[in-house]
C-alpha cells in the first residue's frame, strides 16, 4: 500500500512518517519510506536546484515542472517497483503539495497542477493521505524553531500558507474516503497511534 503524508511546512510530517514506518518494521511489514521534492538522485538535484537560496528567482510555471519532473522519476522508479515488491511505500509529500503550493499558494490553479503531475505519475494514487493540518502561526514557529534553517519557500508570509492549508483541506474534503485528517498540534503519541490504527485497518482489508 502507499501512504502520503502531507501539511504545511513545520506540520511534523517527517517525524509522523519516521515513527510509522519503524512500528510497520516492527510488525514485519517491507517499508520504504521516501520524500519528496526527492527520492532519486535526479529528484535530489531538483530538490536542491529549487529549493536553496542562491540560484536567483524561479517562476512560478518553472517551478512546478521541476517539481512533477522530480514526482514523475519518483513514482516511476521508486514508488512503483516497491509497490510491485509488496512493500508499504511512506512518502513525505506527494501531489497534494504541488496542488497546494503550486497551484493554490502561487495561484496556478490547482486543477492545471492536478493534472499536470496525474501525467507525471500516470494516476498513481496515494491508498492514504495523512494530512496534518498545521495552522500557519503554529507552522511558523515550527519552521523557525527547527535547526534546518528556513528555505526559500518557509519564508514565505502567512497568508501564502493560508493559502495552502485550505488547498490542503479542500483536497481531503472532496475525497474524504482517501484522507486522514488530524490536528498538527496535538501530542506525537497520540498522532502516531491514529495514524498506525487506520493504517492497519487498511493493511487488513
Ligand atoms: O517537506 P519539506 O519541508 O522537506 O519540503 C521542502 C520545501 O519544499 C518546503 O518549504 C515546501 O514548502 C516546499 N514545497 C513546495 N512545493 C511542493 C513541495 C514542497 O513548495 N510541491
Amino acid at each position: 500500500i502507499f501512504i502520503a503524508f502531507e501539511g504545511g511546512d513545520g506540520a511534523g510530517k517527517s517525524t509522523q512518517a519516521a515513527r510509522l514506518a519503524g512500528a510497520l518494521e516492527s510488525l514485519g511489514h517491507t517499508v520504504l519510506r521516501t520524500r519528496e521534492p526527492g527520492g532519486t538522485p535526479i529528484g535530489e538535484k531538483l530538490r536542491s536546484l529549487v529549493l536553496d537560496h542562491g540560484h536567483g528567482t524561479i517562476d512560478a510555471r518553472t517551478e512546478a515542472l521541476m517539481f512533477a519532473a522530480s514526482r514523475a522519476a519518483h513514482a516511476h522508479q521508486v514508488i512503483r517497483p516497491a509497490l510491485a515488491e509488496g512493500a508499504v511505500v511512506i512518502t513525505d509529500r506527494y501531489i497534494d503539495s504541488s496542488v497546494a503550493y503550486q497551484g493554490a499558494g502561487r495561484g496556478l490553479g490547482t486543477d492545471d497542477v492536478r493534472k499536470l503531475n496525474e501525467w507525471a505519475t500516470e494516476n498513481l494514487e496515494p491508498d492514504l493521505t495523512v494530512l496534518l493540518d498545521v495552522h500557519p502561526e503554529d507552522g511558523r514557529e515550527r519552521r523557525t524553531a527547527g535547526d534546518a534553517g528556513e528555505d526559500r519557500l518557509e519564508s514565505e508570509p502567512d497568508d501564502f500558507h493560508s493559502r495552502i492549508r485550505d488547498a490542503f483541506l479542500e483536497l481531503a474534503a472532496a475525497r474524504p474516503e482517501g484522507y486522514l485528517v488530524l490536528p498538527a498540534k496535538d501530542p506525537v503519541e497520540d498522532l502516531a497511534a491514529r495514524i498506525l490504527e487506520r493504517v492497519g485497518q487498511l493493511l487488513q482489508t
